[in-house]
Protein backbone atom coordinates (compact mmCIF):
# COMPACT_ATOMS: atom_id res chain seq x y z
CA UNK A 1 0.00 0.00 0.00
CA UNK A 2 0.86 3.86 -0.43
CA UNK A 3 2.20 4.84 2.13
CA UNK A 4 0.44 8.38 3.62
CA UNK A 5 2.12 11.91 2.97
CA UNK A 6 2.42 13.48 6.11
CA UNK A 7 4.56 16.96 7.27
CA UNK A 8 7.48 16.17 9.70
CA UNK A 9 6.57 13.86 13.15
CA UNK A 10 7.88 14.42 16.48
CA UNK A 11 7.97 11.36 19.62
CA UNK A 12 7.56 11.86 22.73
CA UNK A 13 8.71 9.73 25.84
CA UNK A 14 6.77 10.16 28.73
CA UNK A 15 7.79 8.10 31.42
CA UNK A 16 5.59 8.63 34.46
CA UNK A 17 5.80 7.28 38.18
CA UNK A 18 2.92 5.23 37.28
CA UNK A 19 3.32 4.00 33.63
CA UNK A 20 6.22 4.93 30.32
CA UNK A 21 4.36 5.80 27.22
CA UNK A 22 5.87 6.77 23.80
CA UNK A 23 3.53 9.17 21.80
CA UNK A 24 3.76 10.16 18.08
CA UNK A 25 2.60 13.51 16.84
CA UNK A 26 1.96 15.68 13.47
CA UNK A 27 4.30 18.36 14.16
CA UNK A 28 1.99 20.74 11.62
CA UNK A 29 -1.55 20.04 13.72
CA UNK A 30 -0.01 18.77 16.74
CA UNK A 31 -2.34 15.87 16.15
CA UNK A 32 -1.41 12.60 17.80
CA UNK A 33 -0.88 9.70 15.99
CA UNK A 34 0.10 6.62 17.49
CA UNK A 35 1.29 5.74 21.09
CA UNK A 36 1.81 2.62 23.25
CA UNK A 37 1.84 2.86 26.83
CA UNK A 38 3.16 0.00 29.50
CA UNK A 39 2.37 0.50 33.47
CA UNK A 40 5.35 0.37 35.63
CA UNK A 41 6.27 -1.79 38.74
CA UNK A 42 6.49 -0.09 42.12
CA UNK A 43 7.90 -1.73 45.36
CA UNK A 44 7.25 -1.00 48.44
CA UNK A 45 10.64 -3.06 50.17
CA UNK A 46 9.71 -1.39 53.43
CA UNK A 47 7.23 0.78 55.28
CA UNK A 48 7.41 4.25 53.70
CA UNK A 49 9.88 3.20 50.84
CA UNK A 50 8.85 3.43 47.07
CA UNK A 51 11.88 1.98 44.21
CA UNK A 52 11.64 1.48 40.92
CA UNK A 53 13.74 -0.53 38.64
CA UNK A 54 15.83 1.58 36.16
CA UNK A 55 16.57 -0.99 33.64
CA UNK A 56 12.86 -1.74 33.48
CA UNK A 57 11.99 1.86 32.61
CA UNK A 58 14.65 1.82 30.25
CA UNK A 59 13.54 -1.25 28.95
CA UNK A 60 9.69 -0.02 28.90
CA UNK A 61 10.89 3.34 26.78
CA UNK A 62 12.42 0.79 23.98
CA UNK A 63 9.27 -1.20 24.12
CA UNK A 64 7.04 2.18 23.91
CA UNK A 65 8.84 3.27 21.06
CA UNK A 66 9.03 -0.18 19.01
CA UNK A 67 5.47 -1.16 19.70
CA UNK A 68 4.15 2.63 18.45
CA UNK A 69 6.42 2.04 15.01
CA UNK A 70 4.56 -0.88 14.49
CA UNK A 71 1.48 0.80 14.31
CA UNK A 72 2.41 3.51 12.90
CA UNK A 73 3.79 1.01 9.99
CA UNK A 74 0.21 -0.52 10.12
CA UNK A 75 -1.50 2.72 9.46
CA UNK A 76 0.78 3.29 6.37
CA UNK A 77 2.76 6.15 8.36
CA UNK A 78 6.60 6.14 7.65
CA UNK A 79 8.89 5.90 10.82
CA UNK A 80 11.63 7.81 8.79
CA UNK A 81 9.30 10.94 9.17
CA UNK A 82 10.21 11.18 13.05
CA UNK A 83 12.48 14.08 12.86
CA UNK A 84 13.23 14.48 17.09
CA UNK A 85 12.06 12.84 19.97
CA UNK A 86 11.34 14.72 23.15
CA UNK A 87 11.66 13.26 26.72
CA UNK A 88 9.78 13.97 29.85
CA UNK A 89 9.92 12.29 32.95
CA UNK A 90 8.77 12.00 36.61
CA UNK A 91 10.75 14.53 38.40
CA UNK A 92 13.39 13.96 41.59
CA UNK A 93 13.33 10.37 40.96
CA UNK A 94 17.00 9.49 42.17
CA UNK A 95 19.53 6.78 40.03
CA UNK A 96 23.06 6.39 40.56
CA UNK A 97 24.37 3.90 38.25
CA UNK A 98 28.61 2.78 37.12
CA UNK A 99 29.30 4.51 33.44
CA UNK A 100 32.12 1.82 32.98
CA UNK A 101 29.65 -1.22 33.64
CA UNK A 102 26.64 0.62 32.38
CA UNK A 103 24.75 -0.58 35.47
CA UNK A 104 22.28 0.97 38.09
CA UNK A 105 23.80 0.86 41.57
CA UNK A 106 20.69 0.79 43.34
CA UNK A 107 17.38 0.95 42.87
CA UNK A 108 15.82 4.30 41.54
CA UNK A 109 14.55 5.75 44.87
CA UNK A 110 10.96 7.48 43.83
CA UNK A 111 10.21 10.93 44.50
CA UNK A 112 7.53 9.75 46.89
CA UNK A 113 9.67 7.56 49.13
CA UNK A 114 10.06 8.72 52.68
CA UNK A 115 13.43 6.91 53.56
CA UNK A 116 15.34 9.74 54.23
CA UNK A 117 12.84 11.59 56.97
CA UNK A 118 15.81 11.23 59.17
CA UNK A 119 18.90 12.35 56.60
CA UNK A 120 16.31 15.80 56.76
CA UNK A 121 16.00 16.02 60.65
CA UNK A 122 19.58 16.18 60.78
CA UNK A 123 20.62 17.91 57.82
CA UNK A 124 17.88 20.63 59.27
CA UNK A 125 20.67 21.18 62.42
CA UNK A 126 22.62 22.21 60.64
CA UNK A 127 21.03 24.32 58.10
CA UNK A 128 23.66 27.43 58.03
CA UNK A 129 20.65 30.45 57.51
CA UNK A 130 17.03 30.96 57.66
CA UNK A 131 17.09 30.86 54.00
CA UNK A 132 19.65 29.27 52.67
CA UNK A 133 17.91 26.38 50.59
CA UNK A 134 14.97 28.27 49.58
CA UNK A 135 16.41 31.41 48.13
CA UNK A 136 18.50 29.71 45.81
CA UNK A 137 16.74 26.44 44.82
CA UNK A 138 12.74 27.59 46.02
CA UNK A 139 12.41 24.51 47.73
CA UNK A 140 11.48 23.30 50.81
CA UNK A 141 13.85 20.91 53.02
CA UNK A 142 12.17 17.77 52.00
CA UNK A 143 12.13 13.83 51.72
CA UNK A 144 10.97 15.00 48.08
CA UNK A 145 13.65 16.25 46.43
CA UNK A 146 17.03 14.57 44.92
CA UNK A 147 19.64 15.79 47.02
CA UNK A 148 18.48 14.20 50.09
CA UNK A 149 18.49 10.46 47.91
CA UNK A 150 21.80 10.75 46.73
CA UNK A 151 22.95 11.54 50.74
CA UNK A 152 20.98 8.51 51.36
CA UNK A 153 22.82 6.35 49.01
CA UNK A 154 25.91 7.82 49.53
CA UNK A 155 25.33 7.22 53.43
CA UNK A 156 23.91 3.79 52.87
CA UNK A 157 24.79 1.60 49.71
CA UNK A 158 28.41 0.59 49.98
CA UNK A 159 28.28 0.05 45.93
CA UNK A 160 27.56 3.51 45.36
CA UNK A 161 30.57 4.83 47.71
CA UNK A 162 32.98 2.53 46.30
CA UNK A 163 31.88 3.33 42.58
CA UNK A 164 32.33 7.41 43.82
CA UNK A 165 35.65 6.65 45.20
CA UNK A 166 36.77 5.03 41.93
CA UNK A 167 34.92 7.51 39.74
CA UNK A 168 32.89 5.49 37.79
CA UNK A 169 29.19 6.67 39.52
CA UNK A 170 26.84 8.84 37.69
CA UNK A 171 24.04 10.90 39.25
CA UNK A 172 20.71 11.22 37.19
CA UNK A 173 17.16 12.08 37.45
CA UNK A 174 14.95 9.81 34.95
CA UNK A 175 15.76 11.90 32.32
CA UNK A 176 19.45 11.61 32.67
CA UNK A 177 19.30 8.11 32.87
CA UNK A 178 17.41 7.76 29.84
CA UNK A 179 19.24 10.08 27.75
CA UNK A 180 22.49 8.50 28.52
CA UNK A 181 20.76 5.03 27.81
CA UNK A 182 19.18 5.86 24.58
CA UNK A 183 22.63 7.97 23.42
CA UNK A 184 24.65 5.24 23.69
CA UNK A 185 25.63 4.03 27.32
CA UNK A 186 29.09 2.91 27.72
CA UNK A 187 29.33 3.32 24.33
CA UNK A 188 29.32 7.60 24.75
CA UNK A 189 26.09 8.11 26.24
CA UNK A 190 25.45 11.89 26.49
CA UNK A 191 24.99 12.78 30.50
CA UNK A 192 22.66 15.72 31.10
CA UNK A 193 19.62 17.23 32.30
CA UNK A 194 17.54 20.04 31.69
CA UNK A 195 17.25 22.73 33.82
CA UNK A 196 13.25 21.86 34.87
CA UNK A 197 14.81 18.95 36.09
CA UNK A 198 17.67 20.47 37.63
CA UNK A 199 15.24 22.34 39.42
CA UNK A 200 14.20 19.63 41.22
CA UNK A 201 17.46 17.97 42.55
CA UNK A 202 17.94 20.84 45.27
CA UNK A 203 21.20 21.38 44.40
CA UNK A 204 20.32 23.37 41.73
CA UNK A 205 20.60 27.20 41.77
CA UNK A 206 17.83 28.61 40.07
CA UNK A 207 19.00 31.86 39.60
CA UNK A 208 22.47 31.19 37.70
CA UNK A 209 20.86 27.74 36.36
CA UNK A 210 24.06 25.90 37.43
CA UNK A 211 24.70 23.31 39.99
CA UNK A 212 25.63 25.33 43.45
CA UNK A 213 28.69 24.83 44.72
CA UNK A 214 27.35 25.32 48.24
CA UNK A 215 24.60 23.43 48.15
CA UNK A 216 26.68 20.23 47.36
CA UNK A 217 29.13 21.36 50.03
CA UNK A 218 26.38 21.07 52.45
CA UNK A 219 24.80 17.48 51.25
CA UNK A 220 28.19 16.22 50.98
CA UNK A 221 27.91 15.74 47.20
CA UNK A 222 30.28 15.72 45.11
CA UNK A 223 29.53 17.45 41.77
CA UNK A 224 31.76 15.26 39.36
CA UNK A 225 28.84 12.59 39.40
CA UNK A 226 26.29 15.24 38.47
CA UNK A 227 24.89 15.45 34.59
CA UNK A 228 25.80 18.70 32.19
CA UNK A 229 22.58 21.03 32.48
CA UNK A 230 21.22 22.25 29.72
CA UNK A 231 18.15 24.39 28.07
CA UNK A 232 14.83 22.32 27.83
CA UNK A 233 15.07 22.56 23.86
CA UNK A 234 18.34 21.70 22.26
CA UNK A 235 19.79 18.31 20.58
CA UNK A 236 21.15 16.28 23.23
CA UNK A 237 22.38 13.51 21.33
CA UNK A 238 21.28 10.67 18.90
CA UNK A 239 19.15 7.86 19.14
CA UNK A 240 22.04 4.64 19.17
CA UNK A 241 19.59 1.87 18.99
CA UNK A 242 16.42 0.57 17.73
CA UNK A 243 13.61 1.59 15.47
CA UNK A 244 14.61 5.58 15.28
CA UNK A 245 18.01 5.25 15.48
CA UNK A 246 19.82 8.23 14.20
CA UNK A 247 16.92 10.57 15.51
CA UNK A 248 18.42 13.68 17.75
CA UNK A 249 16.55 13.74 21.33
CA UNK A 250 16.16 17.34 21.80
CA UNK A 251 13.59 18.36 24.06
CA UNK A 252 13.72 17.57 27.99
CA UNK A 253 11.48 18.65 30.53
CA UNK A 254 10.12 17.45 33.81
CA UNK A 255 6.86 16.23 33.44
CA UNK A 256 4.83 18.84 34.85
CA UNK A 257 7.09 21.76 33.08
CA UNK A 258 6.00 19.23 29.76
CA UNK A 259 2.19 19.94 30.54
CA UNK A 260 2.46 23.78 31.16
CA UNK A 261 4.48 24.01 27.92
CA UNK A 262 1.80 21.43 26.42
CA UNK A 263 -1.26 23.43 27.66
CA UNK A 264 0.10 26.48 25.96
CA UNK A 265 0.39 28.36 29.11
CA UNK A 266 3.41 30.69 27.95
CA UNK A 267 2.22 33.27 29.59
CA UNK A 268 2.33 35.35 33.49
CA UNK A 269 -0.45 34.27 35.17
CA UNK A 270 -1.27 31.03 33.33
CA UNK A 271 -2.00 27.75 34.86
CA UNK A 272 -2.93 24.10 34.62
CA UNK A 273 -3.06 21.63 37.48
CA UNK A 274 -2.58 17.73 36.79
CA UNK A 275 -3.23 14.56 37.74
CA UNK A 276 -1.36 11.45 37.87
CA UNK A 277 -0.08 9.59 40.64
CA UNK A 278 0.30 12.97 42.36
CA UNK A 279 -1.32 16.06 41.69
CA UNK A 280 0.49 19.62 40.71
CA UNK A 281 -0.62 22.84 39.94
CA UNK A 282 1.69 25.21 37.96
CA UNK A 283 1.44 28.86 37.77
CA UNK A 284 3.43 30.68 35.27
CA UNK A 285 5.29 33.55 36.50
CA UNK A 286 7.47 34.96 33.83
CA UNK A 287 10.74 35.78 33.76
CA UNK A 288 10.50 36.31 37.47
CA UNK A 289 11.23 34.40 40.21
CA UNK A 290 8.20 34.46 42.64
CA UNK A 291 8.42 33.13 46.16
CA UNK A 292 5.60 31.79 48.10
CA UNK A 293 4.04 33.24 51.59
CA UNK A 294 1.53 30.17 51.45
CA UNK A 295 3.68 26.97 51.22
CA UNK A 296 3.93 26.66 47.04
CA UNK A 297 7.39 26.11 45.28
CA UNK A 298 9.40 28.15 43.02
CA UNK A 299 10.60 26.23 40.30
CA UNK A 300 12.02 26.27 36.31
CA UNK A 301 8.91 26.68 34.37
CA UNK A 302 11.20 25.65 30.79
CA UNK A 303 13.94 27.72 28.85
CA UNK A 304 13.04 26.78 25.13
CA UNK A 305 16.70 27.08 24.02
CA UNK A 306 20.47 27.39 24.10
CA UNK A 307 20.03 31.56 24.11
CA UNK A 308 16.14 31.67 25.23
CA UNK A 309 14.63 32.95 28.23
CA UNK A 310 14.07 31.21 31.28
CA UNK A 311 10.75 30.77 32.93
CA UNK A 312 9.96 30.44 36.43
CA UNK A 313 6.53 28.70 37.68
CA UNK A 314 4.51 28.62 41.46
CA UNK A 315 3.96 25.34 41.75
CA UNK A 316 1.71 23.46 44.41
CA UNK A 317 2.53 19.76 44.87
CA UNK A 318 0.38 17.18 45.82
CA UNK A 319 1.94 13.99 46.95
CA UNK A 320 -0.83 11.36 46.39
CA UNK A 321 -3.61 11.88 44.00
CA UNK A 322 -4.22 9.32 41.39
CA UNK A 323 -1.60 6.80 43.64
CA UNK A 324 -5.09 6.56 46.32
CA UNK A 325 -7.06 5.05 43.68
CA UNK A 326 -4.11 2.42 43.10
CA UNK A 327 -3.95 1.94 46.80
CA UNK A 328 -8.13 1.32 46.42
CA UNK A 329 -6.83 -1.37 43.64
CA UNK A 330 -4.19 -3.16 45.00
CA UNK A 331 -3.64 -2.52 48.65
CA UNK A 332 -8.10 -2.80 49.73
CA UNK A 333 -9.05 -4.79 46.54
CA UNK A 334 -12.09 -3.11 46.68
CA UNK A 335 -11.73 -2.50 42.65
CA UNK A 336 -10.27 -4.08 39.89
CA UNK A 337 -9.17 -1.57 37.76
CA UNK A 338 -8.59 2.13 38.04
CA UNK A 339 -11.48 3.73 36.12
CA UNK A 340 -14.12 1.26 37.82
CA UNK A 341 -13.97 4.12 41.17
CA UNK A 342 -16.03 6.01 38.87
CA UNK A 343 -18.83 3.22 39.04
CA UNK A 344 -18.47 2.66 42.43
CA UNK A 345 -18.66 6.71 43.51
CA UNK A 346 -21.68 7.28 40.99
CA UNK A 347 -23.87 4.56 42.93
CA UNK A 348 -23.65 6.71 46.06
CA UNK A 349 -23.24 10.22 44.65
CA UNK A 350 -21.81 11.20 48.30
CA UNK A 351 -18.95 10.06 50.46
CA UNK A 352 -21.65 10.77 53.66
CA UNK A 353 -19.94 12.35 55.98
CA UNK A 354 -16.44 10.33 55.28
CA UNK A 355 -13.68 12.28 54.55
CA UNK A 356 -10.69 10.16 53.41
CA UNK A 357 -6.68 11.94 54.18
CA UNK A 358 -4.22 10.15 51.58
CA UNK A 359 -1.47 11.48 53.72
CA UNK A 360 0.66 8.32 53.09
CA UNK A 361 3.47 10.27 52.25
CA UNK A 362 3.16 13.21 54.96
CA UNK A 363 1.38 16.32 53.61
CA UNK A 364 2.67 18.53 50.70
CA UNK A 365 1.76 21.56 49.94
CA UNK A 366 0.73 23.75 51.19
CA UNK A 367 1.61 21.67 54.71
CA UNK A 368 5.00 20.04 54.53
CA UNK A 369 3.75 18.42 57.40
CA UNK A 370 5.73 14.65 57.20
CA UNK A 371 4.62 13.90 60.73
CA UNK A 372 1.03 13.31 58.99
CA UNK A 373 -0.31 10.07 57.87
CA UNK A 374 -3.01 8.63 56.20
CA UNK A 375 -6.66 8.53 57.77
CA UNK A 376 -10.40 7.60 56.78
CA UNK A 377 -12.88 9.36 59.26
CA UNK A 378 -16.54 10.10 59.96
CA UNK A 379 -17.58 6.45 59.50
CA UNK A 380 -20.28 5.03 60.37
CA UNK A 381 -22.80 1.72 60.41
CA UNK A 382 -23.50 3.10 57.07
CA UNK A 383 -20.45 3.62 55.35
CA UNK A 384 -19.67 1.11 52.33
CA UNK A 385 -17.55 1.18 49.64
CA UNK A 386 -19.03 3.14 47.65
CA UNK A 387 -18.22 6.21 49.90
CA UNK A 388 -14.70 5.53 50.62
CA UNK A 389 -14.43 5.58 47.10
CA UNK A 390 -16.24 8.50 46.77
CA UNK A 391 -14.23 9.97 49.52
CA UNK A 392 -10.98 9.05 47.60
CA UNK A 393 -12.08 11.34 44.56
CA UNK A 394 -13.07 14.04 47.20
CA UNK A 395 -10.02 14.19 48.70
CA UNK A 396 -8.20 14.48 45.57
CA UNK A 397 -10.40 17.85 44.58
CA UNK A 398 -10.10 18.99 47.82
CA UNK A 399 -6.07 19.22 48.24
CA UNK A 400 -6.56 20.92 44.80
CA UNK A 401 -8.69 23.77 46.73
CA UNK A 402 -5.76 23.71 48.92
CA UNK A 403 -2.80 24.90 46.66
CA UNK A 404 -5.26 26.69 44.47
CA UNK A 405 -6.05 29.14 47.65
CA UNK A 406 -2.64 29.19 48.32
CA UNK A 407 -1.67 30.30 44.69
CA UNK A 408 -5.00 32.54 44.47
CA UNK A 409 -3.17 34.58 47.69
CA UNK A 410 0.76 34.44 46.50
CA UNK A 411 -0.35 35.95 42.93
CA UNK A 412 -3.28 38.17 44.09
CA UNK A 413 -5.56 37.81 40.98
CA UNK A 414 -7.68 34.50 41.79
CA UNK A 415 -7.63 32.19 38.50
CA UNK A 416 -11.12 32.44 36.78
CA UNK A 417 -10.89 28.87 35.70
CA UNK A 418 -8.50 25.80 36.32
CA UNK A 419 -6.74 24.57 32.55
CA UNK A 420 -6.57 20.16 33.56
CA UNK A 421 -5.01 17.01 32.26
CA UNK A 422 -3.29 14.10 33.39
CA UNK A 423 -4.74 10.05 33.93
CA UNK A 424 -7.06 10.83 35.91
CA UNK A 425 -8.85 13.62 33.85
CA UNK A 426 -10.87 10.86 32.04
CA UNK A 427 -12.66 10.64 35.55
CA UNK A 428 -15.85 12.69 35.00
CA UNK A 429 -17.68 12.32 38.09
CA UNK A 430 -13.61 13.66 39.34
CA UNK A 431 -14.11 16.30 36.72
CA UNK A 432 -17.47 17.24 37.97
CA UNK A 433 -16.67 17.55 42.10
CA UNK A 434 -13.69 19.83 41.34
CA UNK A 435 -15.61 22.27 39.31
CA UNK A 436 -18.04 22.23 42.36
CA UNK A 437 -15.15 22.31 44.87
CA UNK A 438 -13.39 24.94 43.72
CA UNK A 439 -16.65 26.89 42.61
CA UNK A 440 -14.63 27.56 39.08
CA UNK A 441 -14.45 26.45 35.97
CA UNK A 442 -12.74 22.93 34.73
CA UNK A 443 -11.50 23.06 31.50
CA UNK A 444 -9.99 20.18 29.80
CA UNK A 445 -8.38 19.64 26.31
CA UNK A 446 -9.78 17.21 24.00
CA UNK A 447 -6.15 15.49 23.35
CA UNK A 448 -4.92 15.07 27.10
CA UNK A 449 -1.65 13.75 26.55
CA UNK A 450 -0.39 17.41 27.21
CA UNK A 451 2.89 16.46 29.28
CA UNK A 452 4.20 14.22 25.88
CA UNK A 453 2.80 17.40 23.83
CA UNK A 454 4.59 19.64 25.51
CA UNK A 455 7.89 17.83 25.42
CA UNK A 456 7.11 17.21 21.27
CA UNK A 457 7.09 20.90 21.14
CA UNK A 458 10.18 20.97 22.61
CA UNK A 459 12.13 18.42 21.03
CA UNK A 460 10.71 19.75 17.27
CA UNK A 461 11.10 23.27 17.77
CA UNK A 462 15.13 23.15 19.17
CA UNK A 463 17.84 24.47 17.09
CA UNK A 464 18.91 22.25 14.03
CA UNK A 465 15.29 20.48 13.69
CA UNK A 466 12.98 23.44 13.45
CA UNK A 467 9.41 21.41 12.45
CA UNK A 468 7.36 23.12 15.29
CA UNK A 469 6.80 26.79 15.78
CA UNK A 470 5.95 27.70 19.02
CA UNK A 471 4.58 30.99 18.23
CA UNK A 472 1.88 31.12 21.07
CA UNK A 473 -1.04 32.09 18.59
CA UNK A 474 -0.44 29.19 16.18
CA UNK A 475 -1.68 26.92 18.85
CA UNK A 476 -4.43 28.71 20.86
CA UNK A 477 -7.32 26.88 19.33
CA UNK A 478 -7.81 23.80 21.47
CA UNK A 479 -10.88 22.33 21.64
CA UNK A 480 -12.43 21.72 25.25
CA UNK A 481 -14.40 20.43 27.67
CA UNK A 482 -15.75 22.63 30.44
CA UNK A 483 -17.00 21.30 33.80
CA UNK A 484 -18.78 24.25 35.34
CA UNK A 485 -19.76 24.42 39.41
CA UNK A 486 -23.15 22.55 39.93
CA UNK A 487 -23.60 22.91 43.68
CA UNK A 488 -24.34 26.27 45.86
CA UNK A 489 -21.53 27.96 47.34
CA UNK A 490 -22.37 27.46 50.98
CA UNK A 491 -22.52 24.03 50.44
CA UNK A 492 -18.51 23.97 48.82
CA UNK A 493 -17.74 26.05 51.84
CA UNK A 494 -19.12 23.64 54.17
CA UNK A 495 -17.77 20.39 52.65
CA UNK A 496 -14.15 21.99 52.19
CA UNK A 497 -14.08 23.23 55.73
CA UNK A 498 -15.07 19.91 57.25
CA UNK A 499 -12.29 18.11 55.28
CA UNK A 500 -9.45 20.86 56.97
CA UNK A 501 -10.91 19.22 60.03
CA UNK A 502 -9.78 15.69 59.36
CA UNK A 503 -6.61 17.33 57.84
CA UNK A 504 -5.86 18.12 61.21
CA UNK A 505 -6.83 14.74 62.44
CA UNK A 506 -3.77 13.33 59.99
CA UNK A 507 -1.13 15.10 61.12
CA UNK A 508 0.91 14.30 64.37
CA UNK A 509 0.98 10.70 63.98
CA UNK A 510 4.82 9.52 63.44
CA UNK A 511 6.83 11.77 65.50
P1 LIG B 1 1.69 9.40 36.09
O1 LIG B 1 2.00 10.48 35.07
O2 LIG B 1 2.00 9.81 37.50
O3 LIG B 1 2.34 8.10 35.73
P2 LIG B 1 -0.95 9.21 34.88
O4 LIG B 1 -1.22 10.59 34.41
O5 LIG B 1 -0.62 8.16 33.89
O6 LIG B 1 0.11 9.19 36.07
O7 LIG B 1 -2.25 8.75 35.70
C1 LIG B 1 -2.29 7.50 36.31
C2 LIG B 1 -2.95 7.61 37.66
O8 LIG B 1 -4.33 7.96 37.47
C3 LIG B 1 -2.94 6.29 38.39
O9 LIG B 1 -2.54 6.53 39.73
C4 LIG B 1 -4.38 5.79 38.35
O10 LIG B 1 -4.74 5.15 39.57
C5 LIG B 1 -5.19 7.05 38.14
N1 LIG B 1 -6.36 6.84 37.26
C6 LIG B 1 -6.37 6.36 36.01
N2 LIG B 1 -7.63 6.31 35.51
C7 LIG B 1 -8.45 6.78 36.48
C8 LIG B 1 -9.88 6.98 36.59
N3 LIG B 1 -10.70 6.71 35.59
N4 LIG B 1 -10.34 7.49 37.76
C9 LIG B 1 -9.50 7.79 38.77
N5 LIG B 1 -8.17 7.61 38.72
C10 LIG B 1 -7.64 7.11 37.60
Amino acid sequence: AKKAVLGPLVGAVDQGTSSTRFLVFNSKTAELLSHHQVEIKQEFPREGWVEQDPKEILMSVYECIEKTCEKLEQLNIDISNIKAIGVSNQRETTVVWDKITGEPLYNAVVWLDLRTQSTVENLTKRIPGNNFIKSKTGLPLSTYFSAVKVRWLLDNVKKVQRAVEEDRALFGTIDSWLIWCLTGGINGGVHCTDVTNASRTMLFNIHSLEWDKELCEFFEIPMKILPNVRSSSEIYGLMKAGALEGVPISGCLGDQSAALVGQMCFRDGQAKNTYGTGCFLLCNTGRKCVFSEHGLLTTVAYKLGRDKPVYYALEGSVAIAGAVIRWLRDNLGIINSSDEIEKLAKEVGTSYGCYFVPAFSGLYAPYWEPSARGIICGLTQFTNKCHIAFAALEAVCFQTREILDAMNRDCGIPLSHLQVDGGMTSNKILMQLQADILYIPVVKPSMPETTALGAAMAAGAAEGVGVWSLEPDDLSAVTVERFEPQINAEESEIRFSTWKKAVMKSMGWVT
